[in-house]
């Protein structure tokens, strides 16, 4: 077993749950077998507890970081503050210059707030949106974090938000006096939310601007003209979307503007910085209502945001990566086309995925990561694309997955047996208790 499995099993025993982020939970890649923890990462470059090197083609810090792990010119403005001091009893003015900088990329917006985590900025931005609308009831569409707001949706009537990237969710814990707040509607499905709106007192819309698949039939406008009649704060959480297609909200591709916004995720290349911009008539209602926290005042967050967006801003990193993301689309697709393995691709380019067509879908989706293991690949079936995603990496990534796909076309055909592909259990699929 490795170092990092070793550790893993003891972490089971301290952490509930094994890891903060479900995302990264072993069990999801390669139970008893996935690496778990990583020793230094640079680039797009990932090194075990036990000094194996792995190239990263899976998820990349979770899209953190779209210029790579530890960019040069952003961990020398974060060094800089650490020599100079991150933590004072004052304030540290990057933060102002970070607000007007926002500002500047969404010039409908007036005024910002900063948080650390993208549910914490979801959160701040719900307790503003229902404080300048004066209504509790919420519609959403898509993922927007942990917290009791959100996950109260499972309370109305079951996995009310599985359709919204995660199924499974339990509601456990959730006051249940916050049942019928909020009302989760399908992406593309107007009808819906109009249905919604008209038969509650809904006073905030948020949603994720895309996630799989883009708006059709003039969904995002319909969406802001309902909520400009009705005088609801419309919301567009851009936490996974922002900086991946633009410089800044995915929203700027189809003309619509929110009242509100959330960046979080690659705005700090993989350091804590997440923001909620907005309208000054809805960001004053702050001012009503109690948003506090110590270590949304850090330095470090607001130096890595300031330097990253400069960086990305310069080499125009989301045409880097829309590029990045395709060229892995196209390859995917002739591996499995040449193969004769039936996948379907899904996603913007920048961050893709794709699924076996079979039944045997998840055992194949292991054995990928797997076999991809062994010839040094951190892979799955998503990937994040990064700046450092360099031509000679895919050579090499291809070669690997190409060899991976004959031996699924032969159990697709019958030639293989199925039953001998895994090592060990086949990886899990949502959300469920660790034993
Ligand atoms: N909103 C969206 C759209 C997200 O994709 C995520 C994270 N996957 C979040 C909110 C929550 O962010 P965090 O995990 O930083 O709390």
């Amino acid at each position: 077993m490795s170092t990092g499995q070793d550790l893993y099993k003891k972490a089971k025993t301290l952490i509930p749950g094994g890891t903060m982020l479900l995302s990264k939970r072993p069990e999801l890649y390669l139970p008893d077998l996935w690496p778990a923890y990583f020793s230094k990462a640079k680039g797009c470059k990932v090194w075990d507890l036990d000094g194996k090197e792995l190239i990263d083609m899976s998820i990349m810090g979770i899209g953190t970081n779209t210029l790579g792990y530890g960019n040069d010119e952003v961990d020398a403005a974060v060094l800089e503050t650490v020599i100079r001091g991150n933590m004072s009893t004052l304030n540290c003015p990057e933060e102002v210059y970070l607000a007007e900088k926002l500002i500047d990329i969404n010039p409908w917006a007036d005024m910002v707030r900063f948080a650390r985590s993208g549910g914490e900025a979801n959160s701040i931005a719900i307790r503003i949106a229902r404080a300048a609308s004066g209504r509790d009831k919420v519609a959403i569409c898509g993922y927007h974090g942990w917290h009791d707001w959100y996950l109260s949706a499972n309370h109305n009537g079951g996995d009310d938000l599985s359709g919204h990237l995660l199924p499974g969710l339990s509601p456990s814990g959730v006051p249940k006096n916050l049942k019928d707040t909020v009302y989760p509607f399908h992406y593309n499905n107007y009808e819906e939310l109009l249905s919604i709106v008209t038969n509650n007192d809904i006073g905030v819309i948020k949603m994720e601007v895309i996630r799989n698949f883009g708006p059709e039939d003039n969904f995002l406008k319909k969406v802001r003209d309902l909520a400009t009649s009705k005088n609801i704060v419309l919301i567009f959480d851009e936490c996974t979307s922002g900086f991946r297609e633009t410089f800044g909200g995915i929203y700027k591709k189809y003309g619509v503007e929110p009242d509100m916004a959330m960046f979080g995720k690659t705005i700090g290349n993989g350091y804590a910085l997440t923001a909620v911009v907005g309208k000054r008539s809805v960001m004053e209602a702050a001012q009503n209502t109690f948003i506090s926290s110590t270590f949304w005042t850090e330095r470090i967050g607001p130096t890595a945001a300031l330097a990253t967006l400069n960086v990305m801003e310069r080499i125009k990193s989301w045409d880097i990566i829309t590029s990045v993301g395709k060229k892995m689309q196209l390859g995917w697709q002739k591996i499995a086309d040449e193969s004769k393995v039936a996948i379907e691709i899904s996603g913007i380019p920048a961050l893709s995925t794709y699924s076996f067509k079979s039944d045997n879908a998840m055992i194949y989706k292991t054995y990928v990561t797997q076999e991809m293991l062994k010839k040094g690949f951190l892979a799955s079936t998503d990937f994040y694309a990064c700046t450092e995603h360099t031509d000679d990496k895919f050579e090499i990534y291809f070669n690997a997955l190409n060899e991976v796909f004959a031996t699924i076309a032969k159990c697709e055909r019958g030639n293989h047996s199925v039953d001998s592909l895994l090592d060990g259990p086949v990886c899990h699929s949502r959300f469920k208790r660790l034993n």
